[in-house]
């Protein structure tokens, strides 16, 4: 691609203000409009915006006051909470950066990640203190620590160099800060994504990135469609962690746009239905596994979810999923994006004659992959590096540009070039694209089956065979064959009240599928492994790494 140098510029007025694009210009429109809309922690706190907004200048405070200085790496344990969210906003917006760390891992990647990131100052739930009080030792860089509890001014005993806790230093917190201009390139924020090899790795964006995400996020949500997903008569209820990619970046839009927001504290599927029903949240998201917790839990079974907008990624939904969910009066979208990149980088499109459907008519549309989004620039690319055909059916990796990616992994520079191979970050994900430039994602590369010179698509498989009646869920791998190379192998969870399965169930049901052509005869798994519940990841993505080596030993 060739780059000019020699375009127009012109000086600007000395005195003109060159405005850096930071966190802090998010929170503008709704402080001045004073939304008195409310943002609730469970059933347990509620406050209007005005109060958010002051507590996020006294969070500023405390944090000055215990010595943090921009630059600075924060640490935050906790679930999701209105606490989660004035972190969002008065840590980088004092020019330190925010480390969501990932509850989620094991005690040695959360050390991992702690000492790698660096956290000079960590908010940790009170839930948390078991799990860190025996590493204090070894994490040299933390200083100090500001306990966080559901209760109001609550102290609980702990060995770690606690500060207070949070209620009561905001408390005595001066209500104002002024908040500094500085340069939009400045890191913002970090957490971890654990890949199927090796340490965890750090991804960092910017504030100019975070910002320029949030606008688009918010007209991605809000613009297409006939009702968009998330406007201002909305009522918004996270569904993915905080530390999973800033909640995919949807808290900051919900703030910007000063609506009612609702925080759920630890995942409990009975509260969490509760609360949208009490609540009348209308927008969430979520990966796939949490929706069908959510579906199967009894709070769910005699109720019907009409108007609420769900927002799916992380992984490939079924077709299955998606009717339940639609039989349910859920409206579900799909998103793709990752850990590297802000995350959104497509979402559902339906055309107009998709619209008119019926909601479980429109599945098969919901689930597809989707389009990318304003200003992605996205290709997918043949061994050779050439861009396949738009053809819906040629598979290739996903590469992609977009003002808000990982630059890099922090200081991992080696893995941070491989992910950037020629100016375009590798997704490691294989797609098609159709003629309407819609995207399919298959797999990941590294789940593909090879079996026989054929090539499986794992995800293509799920889907058929979560269309069994008998099945709940699936994951389906390809084991090493000494004969075929690979063979694909399904896990799955039955359904309670289905009768004794086998393979040969299995091999008769998805013949139909062989004899119409949709799949060949190499695909149908040649081992079925029956088991209570599937293998899932921090954030509760299937975990085809521990599936694997759980079926080969
Ligand atoms: P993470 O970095 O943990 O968020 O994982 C990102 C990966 O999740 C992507 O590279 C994809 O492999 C997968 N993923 C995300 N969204 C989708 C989707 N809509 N369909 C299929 N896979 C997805």
């Amino acid at each position: 691609m060739s780059y000019i140098t020699s375009t127009k510029k012109i000086s600007s007025a000395q005195s003109a203000y060159q405005y850096p694009l930071l966190i802090k210009s998010l929170m503008l429109s709704a402080q001045s409009r004073k939304s008195t809309k409310e943002i609730i922690y469970r059933d347990q706190f509620n406050m209007n915006y005005t109060t958010f907004f002051e507590r996020v200048h006294r969070l500023a405070n405390v944090l000055i006051n215990s010595g943090v200085k921009p630059g600075d790496t924060i640490g935050v344990l906790d679930w999701d909470s209105h606490r989660y969210l004035e972190c969002f906003y008065a840590i980088p917006m004092i020019g330190a950066v925010l480390h969501m760390v990932n509850v989620r891992l094991s005690a040695e990647q959360i050390l991992y990640t702690m000492k790698h990131a660096e956290d000079s100052i960590v908010l940790i739930h009170n839930d948390f203190l078991p799990l860190i009080e025996p590493l204090e030792d070894q994490l040299c860089s933390v200083e100090r620590y500001i306990q966080l509890s559901d209760k109001q001014h609550e102290n609980i005993d702990t060995s770690l160099a606690s500060i207070g806790d949070y209620e009561t230093l905001l408390f005595e917190a001066e209500s104002h800060y002024d908040f500094p201009d500085f340069d939009e390139d400045s890191v913002a924020t970090t957490f971890y994504t654990t890949g199927t090899t090796g340490d965890p790795k750090g991804v960092f964006f910017t504030h100019k990135q975070l910002v320029l995400h949030t606008l688009n996020e918010m007209a991605m949500l809000g613009c297409y469609g006939e009702n968009g997903l998330l406007r201002e008569t909305d009522v918004y209820m996270p569904a993915t962690p905080m530390f999973h990619v800033h909640a995919w970046g949807v808290p900051y839009v919900a703030t910007m746009l000063g609506i009612k927001q609702v925080y759920p504290g630890k995942y409990e599927p009975e509260l969490m239905v509760q609360l949208q029903q009490n609540e009348g949240v209308t927008f969430s998201h979520c990966v796939p596994t949490v929706l069908q917790l959510l579906l199967t839990s009894k709070a769910a079974r005699n109720i019907n979810f009409n108007g609420w907008k769900l927002l799916t990624g992380g992984a490939a939904p079924t077709l299955n999923l998606v009717r339940q969910a639609a039989e349910k009066g859920i409206e579900l979208s799909t998103g793709y994006g990752m850990s590297e990149t802000c995350p959104l980088l497509t979402i559902t499109r339906l055309s107009q004659a998709e619209s008119t459907l019926s909601l479980l008519d429109q599945s098969e549309a919901r689930i597809r992959t989707g389009c990318p989004v304003n200003m992605v620039n996205l290709k997918i690319i043949d061994d050779d590096g050439e861009a396949v055909s738009h053809d819906g059916e040629s598979v290739g990796e996903v590469v992609v540009r977009a003002p808000w990616l990982t630059q890099s992994y922090y200081r991992e520079a080696l893995k941070g070039e491989e992910l950037w191979q020629g100016g375009w970050l590798h997704t490691g994900d294989v797609a098609s694209i159709s003629a309407a430039g819609i995207v399919q994602i298959k797999d990941r590369i590294k789940d593909v089956i090879k079996t026989g010179g054929e090539w499986v698509s794992s995800l293509d498989l799920e889907n058929l065979i979560s269309s069994h009646p008998n099945i709940n869920a699936v994951a389906v791998v390809g084991l090493p064959d000494e004969q075929w190379d690979e063979r694909p192998c399904a896990m799955v969870v039955l359904n309670n009240d289905s009768d004794l399965f086998s393979v040969n169930v299995l091999e008769n049901y998805l013949l139909k599928y062989v004899l119409s052509g949709q799949i060949t005869k190499w695909t149908i798994p040649s081992r079925v492994v029956i088991v209570e519940e599937i293998p899932k990841t921090s954030i509760g993505k299937i975990d085809k790494k521990l599936i694997r080596s759980k079926l080969i030993n």
